[in-house]
């Protein structure tokens, strides 16, 4: 298998540390809020990278965390509190807000056919390790306490940029919006790994520790949690591509000051979903796009994941309503020509290798999910192919695609019918509000609203759904 390395900047072979065995390690979600569709393009596509891996042979043991604590607004650990704000916006408590919100990640996901990791772990099961790990470095000489806070001292490791590639100022140019004057730091890049003092003097999560009540920075989490369930070594480390220069280079930093050993072997991140003009999809915009908002919109919510997997995951893919239709009508076809296939007597033949074979060079090329798609396509095709070679196929790649082609069939969302009239309809309603034609435009609006379907004009496009 080839597998893009952000640390070398190369696509490489992938070769385990151990043989056979995969460490895979996932930054899990901030539960303050519901995951976004963005967030869930990169859990959709590191659970293609485990099941591409599982798929290869490889025994994967997967740990992911969970973001229960703190986590200031910011990236340099500045900013709101993030789960404090939730707490506040919903008159719930903080651990109401990270339970309901935990729950909520975890429906998504099994929506979206992702697997649950072996391991998932709340930050806050780990107080007492963080207090452990700090101590190490303290021992070592990577801190400093400065009012109230123990800060990393980033100028004691000279590969602190290795993973962004970038030069201290550039970094500090890039991540300007992130970090504010903090007299207390002796560098711009320092971060804090426990916090006594913070903006927040209510803040509701706090613990005892050597250093006072307080608690723990957030890049802190991911180390300790695996360095405890995967040991001092992992072979993958999966995240966003907006955790680079940061979070990910802070966990390098401490946890290797920690060790004294190389962490991570491959270092992997999955790019953003934006907006169609091109911004950033973020939870912080106010109304933002959900699963539910999705399946509101009358959309199964595996269309979700087969457009997404249409798309390379080191590509940026822009969202809009009119390409998650299209998808929709693609998947909706796709899955009634599965459908029609029946069962049959034959017997599978060598003929399946073929394809088995195209498929698995496909994921294995640095996950070309579109790739893999087409191979698909190719097998409904196929002359050669009796029946039950077709969904023998079917069924196998399915272990990684996991498109649910072959799950008992609840309705469809729409017929095809349907969906082509009502685009029709929003077509001729766009241009006669390009013609300035506000009568036609809004008569079109009513005439959907009497067959039950109701449009709505959004950042994204307009979307629609039944009443
Ligand atoms: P968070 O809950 O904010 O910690 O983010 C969860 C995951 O989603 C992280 O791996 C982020 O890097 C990733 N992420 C955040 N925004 C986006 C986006 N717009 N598109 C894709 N992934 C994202
Ligand atoms: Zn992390």
């Amino acid at each position: 298998m080839n597998i893009y390395n952000t640390l070398t900047r190369k696509i490489e072979e992938f070769i385990p540390i151990e043989e056979g065995k995969v460490k895979m390690y996932t930054c899990g979600p901030t539960v303050y809020n519901y995951a976004h569709i963005g967030n869930l393009r990169t859990y959709i596509h590191e659970d293609i990278l485990q099941k591409t891996l599982e798929y290869l042979g490889y025994d994967v043991k997967r740990v992911m965390n969970i973001t229960d604590v703190g986590h200031l607004e910011s990236d340099a650990d500045e900013g709101e509190d993030k789960m404090l704000k939730g707490a506040i916006r919903e008159n719930k408590t903080v651990w109401e807000v990270a339970q309901y919100y935990t729950d909520a990640f975890f429906e998504d996901c099994k929506k979206l056919n992702i697997k649950r990791p072996d391991i998932v772990a709340k930050a806050t099961d780990y107080i007492d390790d963080y207090i452990e790990f700090i101590k190490g470095l303290e021992e070592k000489g990577f801190t400093y306490f400065e009012n109230g806070n123990v800060y990393f001292d980033i100028s004691k490791r000279e590969d602190y940029t290795k993973l962004s590639g970038m030069n201290l100022d550039d970094l500090q140019v890039a991540l300007r919006d992130d970090v504010t004057e903090d007299v207390h730091k002796r560098n711009p890049q320092d971060f804090v790994l426990w916090f006594t003092k913070s903006k927040f003097e209510n803040q509701a999560m706090k613990w005892d520790s050597p250093w006072g009540v307080g608690y723990p920075g957030w890049h802190i989490e991911c180390s300790v949690i695996s360095l405890k369930n995967l040991g001092n070594q992992m072979d993958i480390h999966c995240g966003g591509v907006d955790h680079i220069p940061v979070h990910h280079t802070n966990e390098i930093a401490q946890t290797e000051s920690y060790t004294g050993e190389k962490w991570v072997k491959y270092w992997w991140h999955s790019e953003f979903l934006i907006e169609p003009d091109g911004g950033k999809m973020s939870k912080s915009k106010g109304e933002f796009l959900t699963v539910n908002l999705l399946e509101k919109n009358g959309f199964d919510s595996l269309v979700y994941r087969y457009y997404v997997l249409n798309s390379h995951y080191r590509k940026q893919l822009a969202f809009s309503f009119d390409s998650l239709r299209q998808a929709e009508s693609a998947y909706n076809k796709l899955k009634n020509r599965v459908k029609a296939i029946k069962a049959s007597d034959d017997s599978l033949t060598e003929n399946v290798d073929k394809y088995k074979n195209a498929f698995a060079s496909c994921i294995a090329d640095d996950l070309n999910t579109a790739n893999a798609i087409t191979v698909l396509y190719d097998v409904l095709k196929a002359d050669e192919l009796n029946n039950t070679e077709k969904l023998y196929l079917i069924e196998n790649f399915e272990n990684v695609l996991s498109l649910g082609l072959l799950t008992a069939d609840e309705t469809l969302s729409h017929s095809e019918e349907e969906i082509n009239f009502i685009e029709e309809m929003i077509q001729k309603r766009t241009e006669a509000k390009k013609n300035k034609d506000f009568k036609l435009a809004d008569e079109i609006r009513d005439e959907l609203l009497k067959q039950g379907i109701q449009i709505k004009d959004t950042r994204e496009g307009v979307v629609w759904s039944k009443l």
